[in-house]
């Protein structure tokens, strides 16, 4: 079988912003999701979590909803690609029929669409003002710029 990847889109708000979970205090967020292609976006390896200031790879910001939904998006469709392979797989076959059994595979229906409430407020870090992000409005004081970890007040 061939590598193929499911695309999943996670919603964002209706300002562009992304929630995320931060693996280290485990505290929510949202940072801006740039266009792809957009020169404001900062290239990074990883980001620090403007909570606890305690960088991650960009890839560990998931939150636990997301992760289930996207779960959830792609096993039907990994389903259904091993289905073909293996409907290929007997195809040509003499005296093989292969029938399509729609019980065979994991079976996970595809889940409802998240929705992402507009909570939080915007704070731009004063040294990235590019990558402004989203925080609790309890949790001002004290932030961490996303890109840089600088500490800043909002
Ligand atoms: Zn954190
Ligand atoms: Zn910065």
């Amino acid at each position: 079988m061939d590598d193929f990847s499911v695309p999943v889109s996670i919603p964002l708000d209706s300002d562009g912003f992304l929630r995320r979970e931060c693996p280290t205090c485990e505290g929510e967020f949202k940072w801006f999701s740039h266009d792809e292609g957009d020169p404001d976006a900062e290239v990074a390896e990883q980001y620090f979590c403007p909570l606890c200031g305690v960088p991650a790879g960009c890839d560990s910001w998931w939150t636990p909803a997301q992760l289930a939904y996207m779960q959830g998006v792609a096993a039907p469709e990994i389903d259904r690609v091993i289905r073909e392979s293996i409907g290929d797989a007997f195809r040509g076959i003499r005296g093989v029929t292969f029938r399509q059994n729609a019980d065979f595979g994991l079976g996970t229906p595809t889940p409802d669409p998240l929705v992402e409430p507009d909570d939080m407020i915007i704070v731009e870090p004063p040294c990235h003002p590019n990558e402004p992000v989203k925080v609790p409005e309890a949790a001002t004081a004290r932030l961490y710029c996303l890109v840089c970890g600088a500490p800043f007040a909002a």
